[in-house]
Formats: C-alpha cells, structure tokens, sequence
C-alpha cells in the first residue's frame, strides 16, 4: 500500500507538486495523465525517493519513505521503476542486466539467479533473448528487458514513467501488453502514459495532473466519458 499525504516539491521557486495527497491500495493500477510539465514524473520519482519532498509523507508498505533517516536502498528494492529510456547497460548482455542487481544486492547464485531470468523473460515474451546484446534488440524489446529487469528484485510496486514514449508505434503494443498481463496478475502499478487506450482498459482509476495538482480522479469512465473539470476536458480534446 502506498499513501501520499500533503506531498510538495519545489524546485527554487517552481512549486512543481503542490499538496498532493494519494492512497494506492495493494494490487490496484493507477494511471496518471496530464499535461507536459505537470509534476507527473517528478511525482513518481520523489515515491522512490530519486526526488527529496520538500514536504509531507510518503508511506510505503509501513514505513515512511520521506524522512531523511530512511532505508532508500531498501525502499529502491521494493519499488522497481521504469523510464522512458531504458536506462540498460548496453555492454552487457540482456541476462547479465536482469541477473546484476539480485545478484549484487540479494546475494543470488549464478544458477539461481539464471533461472529467474530465464523465468522473467518468458513473461516479457523475449526467452529467445537470453545471450542476446542489448544493441541488438528492438527498443520494445530493450523496454522489455528493462521490465524483467525491474521484476527481477521482485517489487511490490512498478512505477512506469510513459514506458512507451520514445518507442516506434509498432513496439508500443508488444510493451503494453506485457504490462497489462503484470496487472492482471494483481501488481500494484502507478503508470504514467499517454496511452489513453491502455488506461481505460487497464486502469483502476485514472487521475489528471495539471499544475502539480490532481485535479480530478475516477474510474476510467468517469475520466473519460464525464469528465467535469474544464481543463480536463480541454487536454482530452487535444489527446483523443
Ligand atoms: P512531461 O509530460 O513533459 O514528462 P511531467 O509532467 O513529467 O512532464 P516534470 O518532469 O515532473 O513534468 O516537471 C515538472 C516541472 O518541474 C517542470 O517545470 C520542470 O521544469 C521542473 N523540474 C523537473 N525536474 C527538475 C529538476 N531536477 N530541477 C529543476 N526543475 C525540475
Ligand atoms: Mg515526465
């Protein structure tokens, strides 16, 4: 469980997430759409702390993620995260990036280790991949990776930040139903996305940034059938 109580976070003088509050219940997915400069991945990155709150609290699964004395490392653990770009380290090879961190940080076994990758990338569909480089995938199936990649310490909560972005229109389906599949097997999942279609399918309940602020959230059909907000129904205007 995840719970965001009066979360702000300037940058000088740029008040950048103003007062959020949020509660993200165990298996739920919450899409978050907005305009560009919104907050919406600064938003994510202070819930594993890649951002310091200026102010309010940041509980995750008990244990309060924005004081300063915080474990990150083991709060890092239990959130896997995945960006834009991938982030893969090209020189090494597909398995080598999925097997580095449990191995480094859990103590793995080679072995073991080996087959929870073998496990992982049949989940992402790329089993094929295992001794594969990384530059010579796909960008699909490099986001791919970068999922099995975040699995591999197994998390309680994804964060996705428009996974899909900066990939070609023909990957992007390929990546979100990977991530489709991690929700209906009950992932908590908070998903920044352009991806209007995936979030009305695949969301619990959608919440529109705009200035830092959520200022409407509901299901996808309230969202997108009745939303109420001006500015809401101006940026779907743009968007659908
Ligand atoms: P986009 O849809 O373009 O990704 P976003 O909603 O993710 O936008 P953010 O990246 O969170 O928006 O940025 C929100 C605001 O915070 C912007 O005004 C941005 O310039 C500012 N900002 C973000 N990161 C930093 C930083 N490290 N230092 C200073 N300002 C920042
Ligand atoms: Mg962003």
């Amino acid at each position: 469980k995840v719970q965001v109580t009066h979360l702000n976070k300037d940058f000088g003088d740029n008040h950048v997430i103003r007062d959020v509050s949020l509660t993200v219940k165990p298996n739920e997915v919450v899409v978050i759409i907005g305009p560009s400069g919104s907050g919406k991945s600064t938003f994510l990155r202070t819930l594993n702390r890649l951002e310091d709150p200026t102010s309010g609290s940041i509980v995750i699964d008990g244990i309060d993620i924005s004081q300063p004395n915080a474990n990150i490392n083991q709060v890092r653990e239990n959130i896997g995260m995945v960006f834009q770009h991938f982030n893969l380290f090209n020189n090494l090879s597909v398995a080598q990036n999925i097997m580095l961190a449990p191995q480094e940080i859990k103590h793995l076994a080679t072995d073991e280790a080996a087959s929870e990758t073998k496990r992982l990338l049949k989940i992402v569909g790329l089993e094929e991949k295992f001794n594969a480089t990384v530059q010579s995938l796909s960008g699909g199936q490099q986001q791919r990776v970068a999922i099995a990649r975040a699995l591999a310490m197994n998390p309680d909560i994804m964060l996705f930040d428009e996974p899909t972005s900066a990939l070609d229109p023909e990957m992007v389906g390929d990546v979100l139903q990977v991530m489709k599949k991690l929700a209906q097997q009950g992932m908590t999942m908070i998903v920044v996305t352009h991806e209007m279609g995936f979030a009305k399918e695949v969301a619990d309940r959608v919440l529109f940034f705009d200035d830092g602020q959520i200022l409407e959230e509901g299901t996808p059909t309230a969202i997108f059938d009745h939303p109420q907000n001006p500015r809401l129904q101006e940026f779907l205007n743009k968007v659908l």
